[in-house]
């Protein structure tokens, strides 16, 4: 497949749709980023890598970060894991609080922010120095040592994250968060502020396309019975209340963040970051929806 003609194409086309999407501000810090930045990066199963655009730039991975715990603590402590955290689509807004009362403080999935909330409690019961191991694990799967949490991210966040503060409390009046709130956000925020770029994030996603192996140590990080299960959920759950339309319209599963990236997966393919920090009326990036859209319609190339 002629990946990187592809991906010319493609950025040609998106770059001349006019953008109506508008970068997140509600964590100040993330309204910093020039808002034109756009990057596409492509890893195959060859591990061959294919860029375009802003594809070497560093963004806040946000909300990508919640696969990454996930499938942390999914590795560690199996099906148990569904006793804390649902596995069914939310169709609520990332940060929704209305379902959880009904539904017991039980969250319907780890990728809205009340399960991805559960899951840095578990993070932090399971590891001994949870910040270091996630950022040690992140640095194997990108293969870059040189991945960083940014502090001044996390602490923008945390400033205003009432939200944040309100859904860890009132899951913890449920008995679903074991730890203080305090140190649940403190470690929330921090995974969200990791940094990585286009082709950091396409290449950490490989495990997912690669049956769990690791694709650099050929270590068998997940089982596949767990990988098929993580994709099953980022199909389901990546794209907050759109994720029925990224099904629809992309076809593959994926993960988007309020930083403006998007990856997805093809198993046994590739994977593909998008970065672009313009994020439509439901908090995914516009460019990297409309990317993602052509590349699996002109490649006929997903997994449906
Ligand atoms: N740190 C962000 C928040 O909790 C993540 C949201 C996102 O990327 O969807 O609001």
């Amino acid at each position: 497949m002629a990946y990187q003609d592809i991906l010319d194409g493609i950025y040609n086309e998106v770059i001349q749709i006019e953008n109506t999407g508008k970068v997140a501000d509600y964590i100040p810090e993330l309204a910093k980023v020039d808002a034109n930045k756009f990057g596409i990066a492509l890893v195959d199963k060859h591990q061959n890598v294919f860029t375009k655009g802003d594809a070497l730039e560093k963004f806040s991975i946000q909300s990508i970060s919640k696969v990454i715990t996930t499938s942390l603590i999914f590795s560690k402590i199996g099906n148990d894991l569904w006793e804390r955290v649902g596995y069914e689509p939310s169709g609520n807004s990332f940060n929704s609080l209305v379902q959880l009362e009904n539904e017991n403080g039980i969250p319907r999935n780890p990728f809205i922010n009340a399960g991805a909330l559960v899951i840095a409690d578990l993070m932090l019961d399971h590891f001994e120095n949870p910040k270091k191991f996630l950022l040690d694990f992140v640095r194997d799967l990108t293969e870059n040592p040189n991945i960083n949490y940014n502090e001044n991210v996390a602490q923008s966040e945390k400033a205003f994250g009432y939200r944040n503060a309100a859904l860890v409390n009132f899951i913890k009046s449920f008995g679903n968060i074991k730890n203080e709130p305090e140190a649940v956000l403190d470690f929330y925020y921090h995974q969200c502020s990791i940094e990585m770029t286009c082709v950091d994030l396409a290449k950490c996603f490989q495990v997912f396309s690669n049956n769990g192996v690791i694709p650099k140590s050929d270590k068998k990080f997940l089982s596949t019975s767990k990988c098929k299960r993580m994709n099953a959920l980022m199909q389901m759950c990546g794209f907050y209340d759109q994720a029925g339309e990224f099904t629809f319209k992309v076809g593959l599963p994926g993960k988007s963040g309020v930083g403006g990236g998007v990856v997805a997966v093809f198993p046994n393919h590739y994977t593909v970051a998008v970065w672009s920090p313009k994020l439509n009326k439901k908090g995914n990036s516009f460019y990297g929806l409309e990317t993602l859209e052509r590349l699996t319609t002109e490649t006929s190339l997903s997994i449906f």
